[in-house]
């Protein structure tokens, strides 16, 4: 090696190690800001409070986009704009699920699943079908089904140990199980909710009709118990259900954008955000008031510590993950429309707890860029980043080769609480909640900062 070239070399081994000082401690200022700021806490517990239940299309939807627009403006945020569209809709009156037994009518705490439709009359008083799954349902005959409720009773598989995975072990019954019941003839369906607990909060969520539309609901796992008990002591027991909700055809909503703009990229969006509905039985902290704290957060972080950022970040907090996707559907139609370059889009909503790592949908390369900087993250808690998937809401960019990414974290406690009452403020740590937030600064910061 000739005299230069060792010279060229040391210098850019010198020119390595001090950028990575640099982002060292970049990395730590980020920290010691967030880990001292209440701002994301006392936001989530304005949401969960003041706008519980913020299914699309209700009111408490347009508090927390209109509470989280004024913090963005309050911000300082370059550009704060409503991204409006409109999509049919669904709102859940009440719900009510009983048995009688001994001539006492005991009620099972439900909620119906959307987009269930009413019941007729005072309400539909039906024989129950207990099965354990769509394939025993399946091989059943079909006239033994007419008019009957079909009750899906299989638990989720607790051996997994991915709480997600446990999720998935059951999902089919909920998704599927009142199209296929419904294909076959029957007049409703109770699923036991997937969850982890056994315990008196029923887990709602979507269900996929194809024509047929009956009512449906999940009861909570000690009502499955107590109702499949009861069915083995009296095969001939009835179930009523009285659930009042209805199909609103069009309504006009909101995606939320803030944005940051870049110094030297502006037209280049790194996109970060979580979903800002929740069920309309839920507070939605973890799912994922705190994915629309943490993303609003990063923007804070980076103005508070006057981080240069040379593309533009983007913070979206998306309407209507639950029950349509129709917010990130409509920001991907934007996208396309108004050709926005989206560099890159980053997602939390997988709860708020410890943090765990980064999951990237991208091309190897990508995947090996952004993994490269988990040694700077390791000290915050992020122990992997690897391919994976990434979030509903920001899914429908895969199309245009956006690279994408979620956050994760500890996932033992999220399928106790996921779309239920359960999923309150105070299930909420601080600390773990800026935890996330500044990882995902950081790891914005880094990718901003280098490229992909
Ligand atoms: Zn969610």
């Amino acid at each position: 090696m000739s005299r230069i070239a060792l010279i060229i070399q040391l210098l850019l081994i010198i020119n390595l190690s001090f950028s990575q000082n640099t982002d060292k401690e970049v990395v730590r200022k980020i920290f010691d800001n967030v880990l001292t700021s209440n701002e994301a806490y006392n936001n989530l517990e304005y949401l969960c409070k003041n706008a519980p239940g913020r299914l699309l299309g209700s009111e408490e939807s347009i508090i927390a986009v209109n509470f989280m627009k004024d913090y963005f403006e309050k911000l300082g945020a370059d550009t704060v704009f409503l991204q409006e569209f409109s999509t049919p809709a669904w709102k859940c009156n009440s719900t009510e699920v009983s048995i009688l037994v001994d001539g006492k009518e005991i009620q099972l705490r439900a909620d119906a699943l959307g987009p269930s439709p009413s019941t007729q009359g005072k309400g539909l008083f039906a024989d129950v079908i207990e099965v354990q799954g769509l394939e025993e349902l399946k091989a059943l005959d079909r006239v033994g089904i007419q008019g009957k409720i079909v009750f899906y009773n299989r638990p989720v598989d607790m051996k997994i140990v991915s709480t997600f995975r446990v999720y998935g072990s059951a999902i089919d019954q909920r998704y599927y199980g009142p199209r296929v019941a419904a294909e076959m003839g029957a007049s409703g369906v109770l699923v036991r909710s997937v969850g982890t607990r056994i315990d008196t909060f029923p887990h709602t969520g979507s269900t996929g009709f194809k024509d047929i539309k009956i009512p449906c609901a999940a009861i909570s796992t000690v009502d499955a118990n107590i109702l499949s008990k009861a069915l083995k002591d009296n095969n001939a027991l009835q179930v009523k259900m009285i659930i009042d909700a209805e199909d609103i055809e069009e309504i006009t909503t909101y995606n939320l954008i803030a944005d940051i703009r870049g110094n030297e990229f502006s037209d280049e969006y790194i996109v970060v955000g979580g979903h800002i509905d929740s069920w309309f039985n839920s507070p939605g902290a973890h799912d994922d008031g705190i994915g629309c704290v943490q993303s609003a957060d990063v923007m804070r972080i980076f103005k508070e510590l006057g981080i240069e950022n040379k593309r533009s970040i983007r913070v979206i907090l998306f309407m209507d993950e639950e029950l349509y996707q129709s917010g990130g559907n409509a920001y991907a139609d934007y996208s396309d429309a108004n050709n926005v370059n989206n560099y890159l889009a980053l997602e939390a909503d997988a709860g708020g707890f410890t943090p765990e790592g980064f999951t990237v949908d991208a091309s190897d390369s990508v995947v090996g860029i952004i993994s490269g900087y988990q040694s700077l993250l390791e000290p915050y808690g992020i122990h992997y980043i690897k391919k994976g998937g990434s979030g509903v809401d920001i899914g429908p960019l895969k199309k245009f080769g956006v690279p994408l990414m979620g956050y994760r974290t500890d996932s033992q406690r999220y399928m106790d609480l996921h779309h239920s009452a359960y999923d309150t403020f105070d299930k909420v740590h601080i600390r773990e909640l800026q935890l996330g937030s500044g990882n995902m600064a950081a790891i914005i910061y880094l990718i901003d900062k280098y490229g992909l």
